[in-house]
Order: structure tokens, then sequence, then C-alpha cells
């Protein structure tokens, strides 16, 4: 493992630009009446932007241009809203590199990883793509003498999507291509401390000829934009990912004003390694997922779960401890790194403090410390393994987000579902086996909604709804998929009789 020794005191750039709002199709100066925000590159610690901490003003003004654009955009024929997206796609791939490289920047994740990201974010826009196929209705013939049901789909009207830090490309479009190809005007709040990204797909959408102004829309900002959002009456949805205790006020403060939402919040999904199990296949797999993006992906594996034998489940820990410390260590955007920083030094402080609060607490044993060194940004933290007999504690429970592998032991898979189904998340979950009859058990109990078998982060194709259950989602209706067809869509049931 390679730790950054280099200078620690974090940067500043003077001459940080701020940030305009995209509204009605023109870049805007935000009112932001709380002031900015510094996006920082938590690999350097520069400030690379200023993020202004729009208000209500601002979040009307994207409200009434969106609202204005709604009833032309609703009339333009579903397939060529679909060239829309398809223009959209085009010039997301165009300039997918300069995209990930904001990721790489703005969030820190290592530039394989943002590539990746940025492809499921294009992935996304694609399935959308399908739109005049995924809005067709059902019809019934003949329900009494000359009656016949006929179902459609009809756009929700203004919708609002609010995003999270770990997926700063990927999230938002996740929910802009389904939602304006269903017809509806759209505004997003990205995260505010990464919203670069956002930035350059609007740049994009700015250059679309069949994209009329009001259609999209972005604003910048923090809680107050946000709950400009949640509290407008002229929005009708919101669809939103974060951690589960702001899913859970997002899903209340937008029932208190009779909002259709969507919450996706957040996970601890664990990995079960049975003593079955292909080590030299499956240990770079949980890597990847317990330490890919620093542990910073609502799919990450945080809990390993060592089914066997306290030899097999030595074994197992022997290798997977092997594997992680020599793992490489630094900036995003170096070769051969693998662990990058976490989003901010706030970010490392929480999780060096969790570690140390696990020793004193619930941990039976540190295998490996990853706490050394902060990196010039002082965001840097390296990958680190504690075992825990307490079933019960934070650690082995809690979400922490950063590339922290808790470890616990169970003597079989009956034990290993007992774990798993006690969180009270359900987001995802793997097993490492290669027995089919216990995959088909794990597939059968395992109460999650992205399972993986013998693969370290199952992360659905876009094709596919974004599953999460239990405390992992607020509202029934996923991303991604038909599930955002039925989220962006009313249904309209019409009975004639002729
Ligand atoms: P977060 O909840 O802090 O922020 C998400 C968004 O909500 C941001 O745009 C932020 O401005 C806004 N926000 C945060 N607190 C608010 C408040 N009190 N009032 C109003 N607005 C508020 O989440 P994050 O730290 O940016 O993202 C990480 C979390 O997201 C993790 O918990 C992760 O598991 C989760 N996540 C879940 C999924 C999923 O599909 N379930 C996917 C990615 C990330």
């Amino acid at each position: 493992m390679s730790i950054d020794t280099r200078d620690n005191t974090p940067q500043t750039a003077v001459d940080a630009r701020t940030l305009h709002n995209y509204i009605g199709g023109e870049w805007l100066s935000a009112e932001a009446p709380a002031g900015s925000l510094d996006d920082v590159n938590p690999a350097t610690g520069q400030t690379v932007a200023r993020v202004p901490l729009s208000g209500a003003d601002d979040v009307d003004a994207a409200v009434r241009a969106a609202r204005q654009s709604q009833p032309a955009w609703r009339a333009v024929p579903p397939q060529k809203r679909a060239r829309a997206v398809i223009a959209l796609r085009e010039a997301l791939w165009e300039r997918q590199e300069d995209i990930a490289r904001l990721v790489t920047e703005d969030m820190g994740k290592t530039l394989a990883d943002a590539r990746g990201e940025v492809l499921r974010g294009i992935e996304s826009t694609e399935a959308a793509c399908g739109i005049p196929h995924l809005l067709k209705g059902e019809n019934l013939e003949g329900v009494a003498g000359g009656v016949d049901v006929e179902l459609l789909r009809q756009p929700v009207g203004v919708v609002a999507a609010i995003t999270p830090f770990n997926f700063p490309a990927m999230i938002p479009l996740w929910f802009l291509p389904f939602a304006i190809a269903c017809g509806n005007s759209f505004i997003l709040k990205p995260s505010e401390r990464d919203p670069r990204p956002s930035e350059l797909i609007f740049e994009l959408i700015d250059g679309i000829d069949e994209l009329p102004d009001g259609v999209l829309n972005l604003v910048h900002g923090g809680h107050d934009a946000v709950n400009g959002l949640l509290d407008h009456p002229e929005i009708d949805a919101i669809s939103f990912v974060g951690q589960a205790s702001t899913a859970r006020y997002i899903a209340e403060r937008s029932s208190a004003t009779g909002k259709r939402f969507q919450a996706l919040g957040g996970a601890k999904n664990s990995l079960i390694v049975m003593p079955d199990a292909d080590l030299d296949a499956s240990v770079p797999a949980i890597m990847s997922s317990a330490f890919g993006a620093a542990g910073q992906r609502c799919l990450a594996g945080s809990v390993a779960v060592l089914v066997g034998t306290r030899a097999e489940q030595d074994a197992a820990l022997d290798a997977l401890t092997a594997a992680a410390a020599d793992l490489g260590v630094g900036p995003g955007d170096e070769e051969g790194v693998e662990v990058c920083p976490l989003v901010g030094p706030d970010a490392r402080k929480r999780v060096a403090g969790a570690i140390e609060a696990a020793v004193a607490d619930s941990a039976d044993e540190v295998i490996l410390d990853g706490r050394r060194d902060a990196g010039p940004g002082g965001s840097l933290i390296g990958p680190s393994i504690v075992t825990t007999s307490e079933l019960e504690s934070d650690l082995a429970r809690e979400e922490l987000f950063g590339p922290l592998l808790a470890v616990v032991r169970v003597d079989d898979l009956d034990g290993a579902l007992e774990f798993t189904n006690g969180s009270r998340y359900g987001n995802a979950g793997s097993i490492f086996t290669t027995s089919g009859s216990a995959a088909r058990a794990y597939r059968w109990g395992a109460e999650a909604g992205m399972l993986g078998i013998n693969v370290g982060v199952a992360a659905p194709v876009a094709w596919f709804p974004f599953c999460g259950w239990k405390d992992s989602i607020d509202g029934d209706l996923h991303a991604n998929g038909k599930d955002a067809v039925e989220f962006y869509t009313r249904k309209k049931v019409v009975t004639s009789r002729w």
C-alpha cells in the first residue's frame, strides 16, 4: 500500500469561478442569499469552483420556466422527445472523458471508476431512448355493449431531482432522461460538494436544438434550495438520492405538500463468503466492492460475513487482508491507485473517528488500519479491516461510507442470512460460493433488492430498476427501468361507448 506523504496543507485557488444556474435556457447568476460554498478537489485541497447557495427565489424562477415549457413539451410527439434524448446521448458519448475528469477532480474517485460511472449514466440515457415503446398503454375491448376501456400514460408535469455527491454524473442521469422523455419538465439540484459534472451535462443540453428552453433547468445549492423545491406548490414530483435520514426528511416534506416522491437512501451491504468460495476470484471482487471509490458507494460491501469453521474463516480473512494491504492508495488521477481520497477532510475525520470508536467499543481486532496519512487534500485514508463479534454494533450495522470493511463470523448460511436480514437497510448484498444450492437459498431468502452471486457490486443495468428495500428507500418506485416510466407518468383510464 502506498500513501501519499506530500505536504498536507490544503491549497486554495484564488481564481475559482462561481457557478451559474441554468434556467429557461439561460446561464444566470444565482441570488444565493446565503452566499456560496467551495467545491474542493479532495486530492489536492484546491478550490475548483464556488457553488452558489440558491434560495427560494432562484428555485421559483426555475419552476416558472419549467411550468411555462410544459404544455408545448408535453405536446411534442414521443418519438421526437426520444430524438432529443438520443441527441443528449450522442453529446454525452462525445464528451464522456471530460465529464469523467470532472468527476475525479470534484469527488475524488479514480479515473477508471469515473469513466465507468459516466458510461452507466449514458446507459440510463440509452434506456430512455426507447420511450415510445415504454409509454404505450393498454386497452380492453367490449367490456359491455359498445364499451371499450383504454389506459393512457401522461406526464406528471414539473419534476425535480435532488442528488448526492458520490455519483455526480450518473445519478442525475438516472432521472433527467426518463423525466423529459415521458414529457415532463425537469429541475436538477445536484450535490453542492461536486456539481461541475452536472454543469457540463447542462452545457451539452444547452447545445441541443431539440430541447426547448425551460424543459431542463439546473439550480445549485444546499438545504435552502432543497426546501424551496420541496415546498413549491408548482412541483409535482421529487426524485431523491442520499442518506437514509435525508430520504426520510424528503419523503415527509414532499408528502406534506402532496407531491409524488421516490427517495433512495443509505445502505449497509453484507458480502457472504462461503467456505467453498473460489477465493482467487472472490477476493478481488470484494476488494473492489469494499474499497472502490473509498467505500463511498451505496452498493459498497461494508461487512464481510465469513462462514464456516474457524480455520475456513481465517483462510478467507488472511486472503482479504493480504489483498487490501496491497491496494494502491492515492489521488484518483494517478495510475495504479485503487483507493481514492474521501470526498473531503470532514469525511476522513468521520471515518477515522468511527475506527477509533469501534476500537474503544465493539472491535475484536483491527486487522488493517488505514489511518496513516491524509494526503495533500486532507481527505485520504487507507483501507481498514476490523473484526467484531458484536453483531448489533454500529460497526456491523451502520453505514460509514468509507474504506472500512467490518468482518463478522457465522457458522453456516442460515446464520449468514439471519445476520444479513437483521439489517434495517436492504439495498444490496452478495454471496461468494461455488454451490448452486447456497446461491439459490441466498437469492430466495436475502432481504435486499439488489443481489450479487459471485459479483461484488450488484449494480443493475439501466433497463432494470435500481431496487433498494427497507430503509434504503422511502416510496415504492425505483430509479431506472420501467419504474422510471411509472414514476414519471400518471395513468388515466378512459371508458368509451360508441
Ligand atoms: P445527503 O443526504 O447528505 O445529500 C443528498 C442531497 O440532499 C444533497 O443534494 C444535499 O444538498 C441534500 N440535503 C442533505 N441534507 C439535507 C437537509 N437536511 N435538508 C435539505 N437537503 C439536504 O447524501 P450524500 O452524503 O450526498 O450522499 C451519500 C449518501 O447517499 C449515502 O448514504 C449513500 O448510501 C446514499 N446513496 C444511495 C443510493 C441509492 O440508490 N440508494 C445511491 C447513491 C448514494
